[in-house]
């Protein structure tokens, strides 16, 4: 949930993750967060409904986990069930180093 600063509603201040109730805000300073976001359309029992929901650094890596071993359920006994099992970046899409490094 996006924090606004009062006195500019287009400011955010804080996002706070929407699991733990905590801030997203880092020991540096910055705001570190994921989002989950979905807006549903036609034909969808949700239709018009949109969502946004943030998640600290650990809450994220919960659901991510949390997601990583319900897939596996429905497949553990399927060759695909050790490759989800071994992923050990299930969901993510790129990885680049803490000082803008490449290595590939
Ligand atoms: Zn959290």
């Amino acid at each position: 949930m996006k924090v606004a600063s009062e006195t500019d509603p287009g400011m955010v201040t804080d996002v706070i993750c929407d699991m733990c109730g905590d801030s997203t805000r880092v020991a540096a300073g910055e705001l570190q967060y994921g989002t989950m976001h979905a807006s549903w359309g036609e034909g969808s029992p949700h239709s018009g409904e949109e969502y946004e929901l943030h998640l600290c650094e650990n809450c994220f890596f919960v659901q991510v986990s949390t997601m990583k071993r319900t897939r596996w359920v429905g497949v553990m006994f399927e060759e695909e069930g050790d490759a989800i099992l071994q992923n050990d970046a299930y969901g993510r899409v790129s990885k680049s180093s803490s000082f803008g490094e490449s290595h590939d």
